[in-house]
C-alpha cells in the first residue's frame, strides 16, 4: 500500500485549544469560553453558572456590559461600536446544551472517547485554533422549526478568505461573443450538474475577457429578487406551430425579451405570453403542466428570433442537451440564409440517456414541418426507419449541424465512441466525418461558489491550511439531524438525484454497509426513488442514531453535507463527469466512486500501483468497478478502515484533495480553443 501512515509529521506539534480575550475582528471581543471541544459539544467556561440549572442571565449580560467598556477603554473607541460575542444566542445555545447534556446525547468527554476520537480531534485541534470559530456558531437542534439549514448558520460571520491574494485570470488575446442557450442555470435554475456548468463555464470566460450571455426560458419559478438589473427589453413575435382540433397550425406566440444579470453574467430571458399558454408556468423548472418538448421547440425558435430581431451576431452559440438542439437545425436551414450570418455552433452533450425524440408533426411546434429534417443525413431516428411515421432525433440532428461536440470528460468521450455510452447514437458520433469534431472537454466547479473558506453556508469556514472548521461542520451536522455527536465514526454522505444513474441500489447497500461497519451516512437526493429511501428512513432506519436520509433538494443543506463528510459515495451506473466528487474534494471530502466516465477521469484509488504520480488527480479517493455490491464494500471497507486506523494520514488526504485545481480555469481554457478553430470573423 502505498499510503502507509506518516506519524504526526505535518500536525502542528504543540497545538491545543488556547481560549483567546479579544477577537480578530477590530471592534469585537470573544469570551474564553470554549474549552475544547470535549465531548462534541463545547462546554461553556461559565463552569460555575452553567453546572447550575438556572443560568445567571442577568449576570452573564452585566459582564458583557463590563467587558464591554473594558475593551472601548483599550481601543479609545466609543462603546456601543463594540460587539460582544457572547449574547442572548450564547445564553440560549448554554441551555440548549444543558439540555443535551441532560438527555445525555452529547458524544462522550475525550477522557472516554476512543483513541481514534482523540486522534480525530487532535488532528483538528492540531491545525489550527477551534475557539474563534466556534463562538460565531448558532449550534442547532434536532428540534429546530424552521430546520437548521433555513437560517444562518452562525451569528457572526467569518470570512477566512478575506486579504487571500486575488486569483490571476490568464486574459485571452481575442475576445469572442458566446451566448449559452440552455434550459438550466445555477443558481435560479437548477436540477442538476447541466445549470453548474453553464453557469461555470460562462463565469471563467467572462473572467478571460470575453463578452458572455446566457439565453434562459424566463420561467414562472425564476427568484426574480436574484436576477440584477431586471429589465424589460423588447416582444416580438416568435414563429411556432400550435395544436388545434388535432391539426398542427403554423402561427405565432409573443414572447417578451428581458435582461439582467445573475450571479455577474448577463443574462436574456424569454418568457411567452401566458395568455396564450402555458409554457413555463408552475413551481418547478421540469413537470410543470406544458408539453415540455413543445416548450423547449418553441424556446429554440424564439432565441434565434430575438437574435434576428435584435441584430445580436455573436461568434459562438453554445447550446447544451436535447432541449436546445432544435436550434443548429433551425440556424442552417433558415436563420443563417436570412441574415444571422456570424454565429458557429458548439453543442454539449451533459448525458446521453436521453435524446430529444420527437415525432415528426411534434417538430412543427418549431414553426417549421419536421419532414424538412426527416433523412437520415439529418435528424431522423434510424431505429424508426421503416416504421410508420418515422421518427426524428433532435439530439442527432444536433450532432450533425453543430461545428463542434463536445462531451463533459474525456473517459465519457470514449465511451461514447466504443462502448455503450451513447447507445445508437454511437453510430452518429462515430461517423468518419463527425468524429473528429467530438470531444470530451472535464468540467470544472464555480470554486468561487463552492470555496469552503468563504461559504456562507457553513458553520465554520476552512482552508487546507487551517483545516479545523471541517470538524466543527461535522459537529454541527451531527448536532441539527439529531445523530450520535462523534467526531470518530466516519461520515459518508451522498448529494444525488435519485435516479437509477446513480446507482441506486449501490447507494442503499451503501448505506448499511456503512452501518454495519460503524460508520455513518447522510443522504440529501431527490428524484424517482424518493419513495424507497423515504420508507426506510420511515420504517427500518427510524430513530437510528448512525443514518439520515433525507429526500429533498436542497443546495445550502448540501454544502453544509459536503463540508460536514469524511467521505462521498458517487456509486453511478454512468456518470457523464460527475460533480459532486469535485465539489466533496473542494470541501476535504474524500470520494468513494465506481471507475465511470468523469469520476474515473478524478478519482485514482489511493492502493492503485499504476497512475500518474504528477497528476493532481493522483491516488485521491477509492474506486470500485463492478456494478454489484462486493465491488462497491471493497472500496468502502478500505475507505472506513483507512480513516479509524490512520487518522493523521486521513487527515492529510483531505488538505490534499483540498488542494486540487477544479476551477473552470483548464477546461475554459480548451472551450477558447474550440470556438477559436470554429469561430468566423
Ligand atoms: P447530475 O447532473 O447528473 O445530477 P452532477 O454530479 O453532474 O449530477 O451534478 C449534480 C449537482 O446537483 C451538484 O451540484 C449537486 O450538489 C447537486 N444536487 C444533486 N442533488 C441534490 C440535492 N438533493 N440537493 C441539493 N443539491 C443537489
Amino acid at each position: 500500500m502505498r499510503h502507509s501512515p506518516s506519524g504526526s509529521a505535518g500536525l502542528h506539534p504543540s497545538a491545543k485549544f488556547v481560549s483567546q480575550r479579544l477577537a480578530l475582528q477590530p471592534h469585537s471581543l470573544h469570551r474564553p469560553r470554549r474549552q475544547g471541544s470535549q465531548n462534541g459539544l463545547a462546554k461553556s467556561s461559565f463552569g460555575e453558572r452553567s453546572n447550575s440549572n438556572s443560568p445567571d442571565l442577568l449576570g452573564l449580560l452585566a459582564e458583557n456590559e463590563a467587558l464591554k467598556q473594558e475593551v472601548a477603554k483599550l481601543r479609545g473607541i466609543p462603546k456601543d461600536q463594540v460587539t460582544v460575542a457572547f449574547s442572548i444566542e450564547d445564553y440560549e445555545q448554554q441551555q440548549q446544551q444543558q439540555q443535551l447534556d441532560l438527555e445525555g446525547e452529547a458524544a462522550s468527554s475525550s477522557a472516554q472517547a476512543p483513541p481514534q476520537a482523540q486522534a480525530h480531534q487532535a488532528g483538528a485541534q492540531a491545525l489550527g485554533r477551534t475557539d474563534q470559530l466556534e463562538s460565531g456558531i448558532s449550534w442547532p437542534s434536532f428540534s429546530e422549526s424552521p430546520p437548521f439549514w433555513k437560517r444562518p448558520p452562525r451569528h457572526q460571520a467569518l470570512n477566512l478568505g478575506e486579504g487571500r491574494a486575488a486569483r490571476e485570470v490568464p486574459q485571452d488575446p481575442c475576445s469572442f461573443h458566446i451566448i449559452h442557450v440552455t434550459a438550466e442555470m445555477a443558481p435560479v435554475a437548477k436540477v442538476g450538474g447541466l445549470a453548474d456548468v453553464v453557469t461555470g463555464l460562462a463565469k471563467a470566460c467572462l473572467e478571460r475577457g470575453h463578452q458572455v450571455e446566457v439565453m434562459l426560458p424566463f420561467y414562472e419559478c425564476l427568484p426574480e429578487e436574484e436576477i440584477a438589473d431586471l429589465q424589460h427589453e423588447l416582444d416580438f413575435d416568435a414563429p411556432k406551430g400550435a395544436m388545434w382540433d388535432g391539426q398542427m397550425r403554423l402561427g405565432s406566440l409573443r414572447t417578451q425579451a428581458f435582461r439582467g444579470r445573475i450571479d455577474g453574467i448577463p443574462v436574456i430571458l424569454l418568457r411567452p405570453d401566458w395568455r396564450e399558454c402555458n409554457i413555463f408556468q408552475g413551481n418547478r423548472i421540469y413537470g410543470g403542466s406544458y408539453n415540455e418538448l413543445e416548450a423547449y421547440l418553441y424556446f429554440s425558435r424564439a432565441c434565434l428570433e430575438y437574435l434576428l430581431i435584435s441584430g445580436s451576431q455573436p461568434h459562438i452559440l453554445h447550446i447544451h442537451e436535447w432541449q436546445t438542439s432544435a436550434l443548429p437545425l433551425l440556424y442552417w436551414d433558415k436563420y443563417h440564409n436570412d441574415g444571422l450570418k456570424r454565429p458557429r455552433i458548439v453543442l454539449t452533450l451533459h448525458n446521453l440517456d436521453n435524446s430529444g425524440e420527437c415525432r415528426q408533426e411534434e417538430f412543427a411546434f418549431t414553426g417549421l414541418p419536421g419532414e424538412m429534417f426527416a433523412t437520415i443525413d439529418k435528424a431522423l431516428d434510424e431505429r424508426t426507419i421503416g416504421h410508420n411515421p418515422e421518427r426524428l432525433c433532435l439530439l442527432k440532428g444536433a450532432i450533425i449541424y453543430s461545428n463542434a461536440v463536445t462531451t463533459v470528460s474525456p473517459t465519457y468521450a470514449r465511451e461514447s465512441l466504443s462502448g455503450g455510452a451513447a447507445g445508437w447514437l454511437q453510430s452518429t458520433l462515430a461517423k468518419p466525418d463527425l468524429r473528429n469534431k467530438f470531444q470530451g472537454v472535464l468540467n470544472g466547479i464555480d470554486t468561487a461558489a463552492w470555496d469552503p473558506a468563504e461559504d456562507a453556508a457553513l458553520p465554520a469556514p476552512f482552508t487546507a491550511d487551517q483545516w479545523q472548521g471541517k470538524a466543527l461542520c461535522k459537529r454541527y451536522l451531527q448536532m441539527g439531524l439529531g445523530m450520535e455527536v462523534d467526531p470518530a465514526k466516519p461520515l459518508v454522505v451522498c448529494v444525488t438525484r435519485l435516479v437509477p444513474q446513480k446507482g441506486i441500489h449501490l447507494i442503499r447497500h451503501g448505506i448499511f454497509r456503512t452501518l454495519e461497519q460503524g460508520g455513518q451516512f447522510v443522504l440529501l437526493g431527490s428524484g424517482h426513488a424518493d419513495g424507497e429511501f423515504r420508507s426506510l428512513a420511515e420504517g427500518q432506519l427510524r430513530d437510528h442514531p448512525d443514518v439520515r436520509l433525507l429526500t429533498l433538494y436542497n443546495e445550502p443543506l448540501s454544502h453544509i453535507i459536503y463540508a460536514a463528510g469524511d467521505f462521498v459515495l458517487v456509486p453511478s451506473m454512468f456518470e457523464p463527469c460527475g460533480l459532486t466528487q469535485l465539489i466533496a474534494m473542494r470541501y476535504g471530502t474524500i470520494p468513494v466512486v465506481r471507475s465511470t466516465g468523469g469520476l474515473a477521469d478524478t478519482v485514482k484509488d489511493v492502493d492503485a500501483s499504476e497512475g500518474d504520480p504528477s497528476s493532481q488527480w493522483n491516488a485521491n479517493g477509492y474506486t470500485f468497478v463492478g456494478i454489484d455490491e462486493g465491488s462497491l464494500n471493497y472500496a468502502l471497507d478500505r475507505a472506513l478502515q483507512h480513516y479509524r486506523d490512520q487518522p493523521e494520514w486521513w487527515a492529510k488526504l483531505s488538505q490534499r484533495v483540498m488542494r486540487i485545481d477544479s476551477s473552470w480555469d483548464l477546461s475554459a481554457a480548451s472551450y477558447v480553443t474550440l470556438y477559436k478553430q470554429i469561430a468566423s470573423y
